[in-house]
């Protein structure tokens, strides 16, 4: 081993969902099957070529802007970054500095352990109940922070508020945040504790529900004490995170709130369709809240199903790990691209 060795800083990276080049059906990875807001295309057309000789605007003011309205907070509430990947690793890195250990269910996005490691902050994974809940009471023992989505990933399991309040409430010395991506599709957001709990964070993105993964914007949140400490760890770091084409086309996206809400109008319908097309089939499928479904088969394990599926050009997600070795995660596509799913599925088991 080279002597320099020791001193480089090894981490065991996030594995995304895979991006297959050729066309399939792409079920995967929680993107919106559904083109953004036409406001969106018509903002990046008109953006001006010749400023992009210019930086950003550093405070991404017209985006924040545009999120204090739509949520009815402060502009000194807002934080907002590229994706919200980027801004739950500033969290991370900005609030979780205890020698205790932070806390997070042990099913659920797996990007919280990479963190965790990569800036070297002890954890405690708390094991989810046998129908994948969370058991509030693992969550009330001495910690250094708190953080779990809700809905969960990958199971698409919601908890009420009340579940949400109970956590905070025994946890007011410490930072908890809420991992809101998928809470447009079918929850009660915890902003509304915002205004009793000033160590709550709640995060969300432009990924799922607003339809545009590939313009990367996230945001959180939480008291102007707390967006404060943020920002400083963002000044300190990149101060130009945000591009002017996100800045301008997340801003359009929140002009037009009737589209957003047919958006989610049509994949709650399908999910719920698809529920019950997985339920005929003999799957067990959770009742997600999110825009996916976790689901396994009595009778064939994931891995097969994965295999097969992938064979034919559909793609899920299957992890194979413990406790989730025989779960596949399906987005929520298309009616048309869940019927070439479902086909595909009747016609395997002959069902
Ligand atoms: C998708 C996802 C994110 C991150 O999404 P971005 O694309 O980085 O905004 C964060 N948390 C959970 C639970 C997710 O599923």
């Amino acid at each position: 081993m080279k002597a320099f060795e020791k001193n480089i800083r090894k981490v065991q990276p996030y594995v995304p969902g895979e991006q297959p080049r050729r066309p399939v059906v792409k079920l995967n990875t929680n993107e919106n099957p559904y083109p953004p807001a036409p406001g969106v295309k018509k903002a990046l057309q008109e953006l001006d070529t010749d400023r992009q000789r210019l930086y950003p605007d550093p405070d991404c003011r017209e985006l924040v802007r545009h999120l204090a309205d739509w949520y009815g907070v402060g502009e000194d509430q807002v934080f907002v970054g590229v994706g919200s990947d980027d801004v739950l690793s500033m969290c991370f890195l900005t609030f979780f500095n205890s020698e205790k250990p932070i806390f997070f269910p042990d099913v659920t996005y797996s990007f919280y352990k990479v963190w965790a490691d990569l800036y070297r902050i002890p954890y405690e994974c708390k094991p989810l109940d046998e129908d994948f809940r969370l058991v509030k009471e693992d969550y009330y023992g001495e910690n250094g922070g708190i953080i779990f989505p809700n809905p969960n990933a990958p199971t698409g399991i919601y908890e009420e508020l009340e579940t949400v309040e109970e956590i905070l409430n025994h946890n007011r010395d410490v930072i908890v945040i809420v991992d809101e991506a998928y809470i447009d599709f079918g929850g009660r957001s915890a902003l509304e504790l915002l205004d009793r709990y000033d160590n709550l964070i709640v995060t969300q993105t432009f990924s799922k529900a607003r339809s545009m993964a590939g313009m990367r914007i996230g945001y959180a949140i939480a008291s102007p004490a707390l967006i404060k400490y943020l920002l400083d760890a963002k000044f300190s770091f990149n101060s130009y995170t945000m591009n002017q084409a996100s800045i301008a086309c997340g801003s359009a996206a929140l002009e037009d709130r009737k589209y957003f809400e047919e958006n989610l109008r049509k994949i709650i319908r399908t999910r719920e369709r698809a529920k019950e097309e997985f339920a005929r089939l003999g799957f067990c499928c959770l009742d997600s809240k999110a825009n996916f479904l976790f689901v396994t088969h009595p009778e064939y394990s994931g891995e097969e199903l994965f295999q097969a599926l992938k064979e034919e050009g559909i793609y899920v997600r299957f992890w194979g790990s413990p406790r989730i070795e025989d779960y596949l995660r399906v987005t929520i596509g298309t009616e048309e691209e869940m019927e070439i799913l479902f086909e595909f599925l009747r016609n395997y088991m002959k069902k």
